[in-house]
């Protein structure tokens, strides 16, 4: 794996003297600050976008012969179209395929950018429930954005830059104070894009397994059950061996409320089990090796069996929530706040008090 730098010709270098015998290196340039990826080239045609400065999800991108199969599209369609160019300055092959992980906003809002970029030919793939999600979750979520969610946050962000103080009572540095302040200027960017965003659902879904056999791989798309959400898809790539795993896999303790873990676990451990050197996460840096994903199954599996030896001793949900001791998990960052939603989904689903959708055969 390398990091994929623009590469910038010079077309004369001046200042060598005549007796220099090759000459100067040129540093590569380090990529702007307003960039919104690192595209790092993960194998011969198969990219990572890693979200940066402030943009959350990553995206991936799979150059084919005649096309390009993009894997997420983020939250915003600026951020889609940030991507395109990036895209662009790689290949002029057009974007032929999308496909979204899952339903969250972060990995598919921005399927319309795709759709004006490269026209109405553009297949948006998904697993079936991933489709039904966007059109019913996302379409509610749009509007809860506009009328509560960021003007509450736009509120409470302008409070502690007034109050010079975070919610939590600490006094804010000057580093604080520039990471508040950008946070406010993405959030209200935000807020002025939605009028634009225009909810755009897969065109071709699929139950269990579908895949594309282009001239150079195969692309395979798994659905292995319940996990991370209902309609989870792994992007598998034999020859190259990788794996894009949306948020089944992230660098930090992953968004647990749209949740299955006991089913999660399985679904992990197919993940884990196919033959893979590198993994293209949802969130954070490509993984090069099974680490994470190992970790993250240990703590499912000790979560989940922990819950069910206390709803079988018939403690209620908060006092399973006070007694299970999962801190030897709190390394992963993310933890304090994540693990009492794992619990309360696990019990939930072990217990049947949250009505789970059937697993698809
Ligand atoms: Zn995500």
């Amino acid at each position: 794996m390398r990091i994929f730098r623009w590469v910038f010709t010079l077309a004369a270098i001046t200042g060598i003297s005549a007796h220099a015998q090759a000459p100067t290196p040129v540093p590569a340039p380090v990529p702007p600050e307003s960039q919104s990826f690192k595209i790092v080239e993960v194998a011969d045609g198969v990219y990572a976008g890693i979200g940066l400065n402030g943009v959350f999800g990553n995206g991936a991108f799979i150059v084919n012969r005649d096309n390009v199969l993009v894997v997420d599209t983020q939250e915003r369609p600026s951020w889609a179209r940030d991507f395109i160019a990036d895209i662009r300055e790689v290949t002029p092959r057009p974007v032929h395929y999308v496909v979204n992980t899952h339903f969250h906003r972060d990995h598919s809002q921005g399927n319309q950018a795709y759709v004006e970029a490269f026209g109405p030919e553009v297949e948006i793939i998904a697993q079936d429930a991933a489709r039904e999600e966007m059109l019913t979750e996302n379409v509610e979520v749009l509007q809860q954005s506009v009328t509560t969610e960021l003007p509450n946050e736009i509120a409470q962000l302008e409070k502690t830059l007034a109050d010079g103080v975070d919610p939590q009572g600490k006094l804010l540095t000057a580093a604080d104070r520039a990471s508040t302040e950008h946070k406010l200027a993405l959030v209200k960017a935000y807020l002025a894009e939605i009028p634009q965003i225009r909810i755009t659902p897969p065109t071709l879904t699929y139950d269990r397994r579908l895949t594309l056999h282009t001239p150079d791989r195969d692309i395979c798309l798994y659905h292995f059950g319940l996990g991370h959400t209902r309609g989870d898809t792994v992007v598998y790539l034999p020859k190259e061996k990788i794996v894009i795993t949306g948020d089944l896999l992230t660098f930090n303790f992953p968004n647990m409320k749209d949740s299955y873990p006991v089913e999660l676990v399985s679904t992990l451990e197919s993940i884990d089990k196919l033959d893979w050197d590198h993994a293209i996460p949802g969130h954070g840096e490509v993984e090069d090796n099974h680490e994470q994903i190992k970790l993250l199954l240990s703590y499912m599996r000790d979560m989940v069996a922990a819950v069910r030896d206390a709803v079988a001793k018939g403690l209620t949900l908060d006092q399973a929530t006070q007694t299970i001791d999962l801190s030897r998990y709190s390394s992963i960052p993310g933890f304090a706040a994540g693990n009492p939603l794992a619990i309360a989904r696990a019990y939930n689903e072990i217990t049947g008090k949250t009505p789970m959708p059937p697993t698809t055969p």
